[in-house]
């Protein structure tokens, strides 16, 4: 007995030395692991995770049958780390009609395993102990913990909504940086500025001006962009995604950012991309072949496919980069339609596939819970869910800690779905209507 107590305790004694890297500190919480499950256990409709609930086009299918049954068995085979070839090539042909400069497909492209890899490699590679970088808020949620992870001090800065002074709705341009403030969060420590344009969540398309002075300080403090541009297609009312790296002095230092997931409606993909200069690329290839290495061939075979057909059809009304925006845009008004009708007042995005709401006319649906911490927003949504049957998101999930408790009056809502599932939620919307006036 003496001698089982005594492997025990040195058994014990063992386990309770932390097997937590301090890296990790303070970065385990996350909205979605939540809210994902949330909306699985609980909603009828779900409006919160950003994905379509639509089929992929039919030419990018087909392509990926074509590449999984066709006679190149290599296709199963792992490919050059850095990117399959077609898709580095023809990634490279298509940017330099964007960007109008011409770009080597070998050190301007790397594939990455959709663009959280490449957010990934962007943080590693370029990021040092004691740098800042400088995040946009509202922002895409692992910007924060991938700066932290790295060794890096996140500087934020906030779009302030301005409300329109004659009654119409809002847009997401409303919501603007201060210049002064965004010049005084730039320092000698400031080693990037983390870009979304358009932006997650508010679906803000940033204006060549706003751009401008972004480029201009970037230039000024010697200072790097990491410019997260997943949702370049999806641009609404005729305006137009206005690529920093286009502007004077930028391309140097600037990474492209871009996702099939986001382009071609297969978020379940993970096909990604950076694009930009071989001095900053050089070093993303560095982390990318010691940690992931690539991504799917197949996967990569299919998205070069899907880029040549969208290459020849270039600026044509069949180009599948014309048809998802003016699909999507229609949807949006829909969303704008059911949510003004009860009161739930959102700001018209004008681009990507999200939409944010007010709903601080709603607090008295929600019960109050004394002594709790949790924000109005979180609250609301876990009751809509369980009681409506209806997901979102929480706003204030993409703020950070100090800035949070500013911005609990708004939700997101994601609306890259079927006619029908908008139909539904609008179905919900209208009850919940009645039942309040009743
Ligand atoms: N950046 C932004 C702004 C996003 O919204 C997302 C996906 N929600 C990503 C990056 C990640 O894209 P992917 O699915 O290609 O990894």
């Amino acid at each position: 007995v003496k001698a089982s107590n005594s492997l025990s305790f040195s058994l014990q004694a063992k386990m309770s030395r932390p097997v937590q890297a301090r890296r990790l500190e303070g970065i385990d919480k996350n909205v979605w692991v939540e809210f994902v499950k949330l909306a699985a256990t609980y909603s009828k409709v779900n409006l919160g995770q950003g994905f379509p609930d639509f089929p992929a086009p039919d030419f990018l299918t087909e392509a990926l049958t074509r590449a999984l049954s066709g006679g190149n068995h290599m296709l199963h085979q792992y490919t050059r780390a850095f990117g399959h070839p077609p898709l580095v090539k023809v990634l490279a042909q298509f940017f330099e009609k964007l960007l109008g400069r011409d770009l080597d497909p070998m050190t301007n492209v790397m594939v990455t395993v959709g663009a959280y890899q490449a957010l990934f490699c962007c943080f590693q590679a370029l990021v040092d102990e004691g740098d800042e970088v400088i995040i946009i808020e509202p922002f895409f949620d692992c910007y924060e913990p991938m700066v932290k992870m790295a060794g890096g001090t996140p500087v934020f800065v906030p779009l302030r909504p301005n409300p329109p002074k004659d009654g119409r709705l809002m847009s997401s341009a409303d919501w603007q940086l201060d210049p002064a403030e965004l010049a005084s969060k730039f320092s000698e420590r400031t080693k990037a500025i983390v870009l979304n344009s358009p932006n997650n969540p508010l679906g803000k398309v940033f204006s060549r001006g706003e751009l401008g002075l972004i480029a201009e300080l970037c230039v000024k403090h010697d200072v790097l962009c990491i410019s997260d541009e997943v949702y370049e297609w999806l641009v609404y009312d005729g305006k137009q995604h206005i690529r920093i790296a286009s502007l004077q002095g930028m391309w140097d230092r600037t990474v492209i950012i871009g996702s099939a997931g986001k382009t071609f409606s297969v978020t379940g993909w993970k096909v990604g991309w950076v694009v930009g200069p071989d001095r900053l690329l050089q070093h993303l290839r560095t982390v990318h072949q010691n940690s992931v290495y690539h991504c799917a061939t197949i996967a990569q075979e299919a998205v070069s496919q899907g880029f040549q057909r969208e290459l020849t059809l270039y600026g044509k009304p069949e180009s599948y980069f014309v048809q998802l925006p003016k699909e999507l845009q229609q949807k949006r008004d829909w969303l704008v339609q059911s949510l003004d009708a009860v009161g739930m007042k959102p700001i018209i995005p004008e681009g990507t596939y999200f939409l944010v709401a007010d709903i601080s006319q709603f607090k008295s649906d929600v019960p109050d819970v004394p002594n709790s911490d949790e924000p109005y927003d979180y609250r609301f949504i876990k009751w809509m869910v369980k009681n409506k049957g209806l997901a979102a998101i929480p706003l204030s999930a993409f703020y950070s800690e100090a800035h949070k408790n500013n911005y609990t009056n708004f939700i997101r809502f994601c609306f890259a779905k079927e006619e029908a599932t908008l139909k539904a939620a609008n179905d919900i919307l209208q009850k919940w209507k009645q039942e309040k006036t009743s």
